[in-house]
């Protein structure tokens, strides 16, 4: 008989003998407070006077709810076939990006790096663009390089495109390569403004280097979809099947879902999926865009309406059913359709699941945390439902962002008791946690260390999601992301209930 193997998770390997010695002997020269102190400390920082002092700061930031901006231009470029996200700059940050990503999705992320060192910051990045450019030409042979930046190459000044052209001057990448570019300092932004950047950049950059302009009846009649920065494959595959149930054919500008769910077939394959590059230029003879972001997406948009000139519908994250009757609407009102009957049942049957729950949420005080769009998502699902937004903490919003949150709290006696902290992090939501308690915490994996500390149960949505998995296979839009929404908020309330109830409350149906 084979013997079993005896994996042993860390924190029980910890608990051992030897790991015991170890941390006692490692204590001796570590002068560690004493645990009278540590107490003493966690309690001030649960004091009122610790909550005034974390709101009066002004020139540090902890633990920011966003990512960096380049980050977020290698999901753009990973939205298209066969293409390969260039970082130019430091290798960390390229590991960086590639590990967070990662984490999330639970893929491989392909994407290369100039590699930059102190030589480059002192002499300029061009060696290292060129010489990265015809490394990745040879190993991963892509059909486009999407170029962004990264600190170091912002902080000195490195012209991508004078340097690109160099690389095309000296023949180490054909000019049949489509090579576009982005400025991502991350000393400004977030992952969305890098996302934003890296989309216009791609979209920009097929559309003007194409020799074929000419459309098709098909084209004309077809409508661009834009998801933004979606860190839900699931989303990809609503908004697909609530557009084909419509009958309509469309161009997902910008798919990443391919890529970041991707089989494991035996055999890995750097690309998988993604928007045909010959798709980009016929997009802009579509009849419209309707985007499912607004606020990650907004020079895109910009640039979709005064260059393409199309009609353009964009929405914060659709959640809820208001969000997507409103989205629904439009799509029919864009292309003269109706609202099929599939749809429409779908709807009556979340309706009755909201109604199933809705004793259990109603009056549920919660903090949430996330980028615009989906903040304002999961505010009007709360507001739908009767739960009540606290506590709302975004680090990347706009002065826009909060003018719209702030009006859509004041349209419902449920918004009543909202602040929406603009501009904040977590550690701000932490005092803000312990000083105004809330019944549940809606956030990124990032936010679970706050709400142990204020003994809030966390609902994981939002990115990253790196201690949960699966999550973003399932979508939070549409109807059907409604109630998968529902059915996770619900069944941790519930759960909280089957915890805390006495013998006699410990009941089996609720
Ligand atoms: S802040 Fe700048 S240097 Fe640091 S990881 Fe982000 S892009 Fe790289």
């Amino acid at each position: 008989m084979r013997d079993k193997l005896d994996i042993v998770d860390f924190n029980t390997l910890f608990k051992s003998e030897t790991y015991e010695q170890q941390r006692e002997r490692k204590r001796e020269f570590e002068a560690p407070c004493s645990p009278s102190q540590v107490t003493e400390t966690l309690e001030y920082s649960q004091s009122q006077e610790y909550k005034d002092k974390n709101f009066s700061r002004s020139s540090l930031v902890v633990n920011p709810a966003k990512a960096c901006q380049p980050l977020g231009a290698v999901m753009a470029a990973l939205g298209f076939e066969k293409t390969l996200p260039f970082l130019h700059g430091s290798q960390g940050c390229a590991a960086y990006f590639r590990s967070h990503l990662s984490r999330h999705f639970k893929e491989p992320v392909p994407a290369v790096s100039s590699s930059m060192t102190e030589d480059g910051a002192v002499f300029g990045g061009l060696r290292n663009l060129v010489d990265g450019l015809e490394n990745c030409m040879a190993l991963y042979k892509p059909e486009m390089i999407a170029v962004s930046t990264t600190c170091m190459a912002e902080v000195i000044g490195d012209d991508l495109q004078a340097f690109i052209e160099t690389a095309r001057q000296e023949g180490v990448i054909s000019r049949d390569i489509p090579v576009p570019y982005a400025n991502t300092p991350s000393f400004s932004g977030s992952h969305i403004t890098g996302y934003d950047a890296m989309l216009k950049s791609i979209l920009s950059f097929l559309y003007n280097e194409s020799k074929v302009k000419l459309s098709t009846e098909e084209d004309l009649t077809k409508l661009n979809v834009i998801l933004g920065f979606e860190p839900y494959t699931g989303n990809f595959a609503e908004i697909k099947k609530i557009l084909s149930a419509f009958g309509l054919e469309y161009t997902v500008l910008g798919d990443h879902s391919g890529n970041f769910d991707s089989p494991a077939a035996g055999e890995y394959s750097y690309y998988y999926g993604g928007t045909k590059l010959t798709d980009v230029p016929k997009a802009a003879s579509a009849t419209g865009t309707i985007s499912l972001q607004k606020y990650a997406v907004k020079k895109t948009i910009e640039y979709i309406q005064g260059e393409w000139n199309q009609q353009i519908v964009s929405t914060y994250t659709p959640i809820g059913i208001g969000a997507t009757d409103r989205l629904l609407q439009s799509i029919a009102d864009l292309t003269g359709s109706e609202i099929p009957a599939e749809l429409q049942e779908e709807r009556g049957r979340v309706v009755d699941a909201l109604t199933d729950s809705h004793s259990y949420l109603h009056g549920k005080r919660v903090a949430l945390v996330g980028d615009p769009d989906l903040l304002l998502g999961l505010i009007g699902f709360c507001l739908e439902v009767g739960m009540e937004p606290v506590h709302i903490v975004c680090t990347n919003g706009d002065k826009e962002f909060l003018q719209e949150a702030e009006e859509l709290l004041a349209s419902s006696l449920y918004g009543e008791e909202a602040t929406v902290h603009n501009g904040h992090d977590l550690w701000h939501m932490r005092s803000l946690l312990i000083s105004n308690p809330v019944d549940l915490a809606i956030g990124s994996s990032h936010l679970k260390y706050a709400a142990k500390d204020a003994n809030v149960p966390l609902i994981r949505i939002g990115f990253p999601i790196f201690d949960r998995h699966h999550m973003h296979r399932y979508s939070i839009i549409g109807y059907q992301g409604t109630l998968n929404i529902l059915s996770l908020i619900v069944n941790t309330v519930l759960e909280q209930l089957d915890q805390n109830a006495p013998e006699y409350g410990f009941d089996l149906v609720r």
